[in-house]
């Protein structure tokens, strides 16, 4: 199908939320392209090893889709715009810049994870709890021999079973919120019953102990991890008391951010999720604000694949102009209580921020610690986007993806959607290409 003029759909994401809503419009009779930045389909859930077959389900959804759509992998699309004949997604590739021109754009790019900043969270060894779920799934790697994970969230139970089941000596499972044991986890609700009871057999397979109420509040090594600081905090994550646990790798993350910053650049309207995080608002048919612009899966609020799944049939079902279906829309109010639930169950605590002393790196990226955010707020800056311009956190490779969140809290503002103009970082000389028309 390649060679195609414009397509009636492009879908930026190739995830849960981008194969559904491409394979349903294409099903529909729809002319679908489907760009990711990653070599193969599968986004983070069904992320799978080069060689490895993906899960059964998602492996037909993506042989279908291959089958009907162009699916352009390796393609980072860093830009969307509107011009006089639809909408045009500007990607970056080995091969060069490339334009794709479509009459609709399916927004399905998922979300990152959220890391907080401790005492010694820049130590080798020290990483995001989706980056050691990635290592473990895209490329069959364990993080460490001795691994804590710790953070805040449902998303914990399979980081921890997955590394356990792949033989790290899991030293411990710290969820940082407490009242809610691992009997009465929210996910055992709503459906979800079956994948707790699968995580909490593994830990207790495994003998993982899971602690609630308790936080990673400092890592220790040379030039890589050897031991952590795990504190008992009271609710609002005031350190109680502490002990320090052995291990060479700490797999970390407080809940997930949103990628907001192509639909931001097309001028979709945003509103704030359940816990303040900022999303992309849709209407019942997954449409933003902007027309010809859909929605789908975490960019619209984080509440895990099966969600991001049906949402994306529903956009799919809605460019190509067919019924609504009852029942998916019943499905997708269900899961969406259920996130909120979940974000209700987990909410990221002010006292984090008494773990950290004044050299603590905030943005690791441009190495400032936290004293240089504290001048900056002593000095007039009273939101991150000021301390920013002052003290240059934020201002680095990732662009704030991994501080902005700790920024935004330290300066004591609400959330606030991200300003990035390039949604993925490229470089000046891909950007000065004449760009490649249509594929
Ligand atoms: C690192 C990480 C690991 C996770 N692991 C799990 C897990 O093991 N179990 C679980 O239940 N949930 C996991 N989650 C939560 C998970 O994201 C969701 O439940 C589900 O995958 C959401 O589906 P989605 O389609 O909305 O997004 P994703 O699955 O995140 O898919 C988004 C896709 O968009 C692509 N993309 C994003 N931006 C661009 C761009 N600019 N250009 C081109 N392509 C782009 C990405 O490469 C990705 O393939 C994880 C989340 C993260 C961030």
């Amino acid at each position: 199908m390649s060679g195609d003029l414009t397509h009636d759909l492009a879908v930026v994401g190739g995830g849960p939320a981008g194969v559904a809503g491409a394979l349903t419009a294409a099903l529909a009779g729809r002319r679908v392209v489907l760009l990711d930045s990653g070599p193969r389909l599968g986004g983070q859930y069904f992320r799978h090893a080069h060689g490895a077959s993906p899960e059964p389900r998602f492996a037909r959804q993506a042989h279908a889709l291959l089958q009907r759509a162009d699916v352009l992998l390796g393609h980072q699309v860093w830009a969307l715009a509107r011009e006089d004949d639809g909408l045009v997604v500007h990607t970056h590739t080995r091969a060069g810049r490339q334009e794709v021109r479509a009459r609709n754009v399916l927004i399905a790019t998922g979300a990152h994870d959220r890391p907080l900043p401790f005492p010694g969270w820049t130590l080798p060894g020290v990483l995001t709890a989706g980056g050691a779920q990635a290592l473990l799934k895209g490329e069959n790697v364990l993080a460490g021999k001795r691994v804590a994970v710790a953070g805040t969230g449902p998303f914990l139970l399979p980081v921890a079973a997955g590394l356990a089941r792949a033989g790290a000596h899991v030293v411990g499972l710290f969820e940082a919120s407490g009242g809610l044991g691992l009997a009465r986890h929210p996910v055992m609700a709503l459906g979800k019953a079956g994948e707790a009871a699968g995580y909490a057999l593994a830990l207790a397979a495994h003998r993982v102990p899971y602690r609630r109420n308790h936080a990673v509040v400092a890592a220790h090594g040379d030039d890589e991890l050897r031991a952590v600081t795990v504190a008992g905090l009271d609710r609002d994550w005031n350190v109680l008391g502490t002990e320090e646990v052995a291990c060479d790798a700490l797999a970390t993350g407080y809940g997930f951010v949103p990628q907001l910053e192509l639909a931001l650049q097309l001028g979709c309207r945003t509103r704030a999720d359940a816990d303040g995080t900022p999303v992309v608002e849709v209407d019942a048919r997954q449409r933003t604000s902007v027309p010809g612009v859909w929605a789908a899966g975490e960019p619209t609020g984080v509440g895990g694949w099966t969600l991001a799944e049906i949402e994306g049939r529903i956009a799919g079902l809605a460019v190509a102009g067919a019924r609504e279906v009852p029942g998916l829309l019943r499905r997708r109010a269900r899961l969406r209580a259920f996130a909120a639930a979940l974000q209700a169950a987990y909410p990221v605590k002010a006292g984090w921020q008494s773990w950290l002393t004044e050299d603590t790196l905030v943005c690791r990226c441009e190495e400032v610690p936290l004293a240089r955010v504290r001048e900056a707020r002593e000095l007039g800056a009273t939101d991150a986007r000021s301390i920013k311009l002052l003290a240059r956190p934020g201002m680095g490779w990732c662009q704030g993806r991994m501080c902005g969140f700790a920024l935004s809290c330290l300066a004591g503002e609400t959330q606030q959607p991200p300003r990035r103009p390039i949604a993925q970082p490229i470089t000046l000389g891909a950007l000065a290409e004449p760009p490649q028309k249509e594929r």
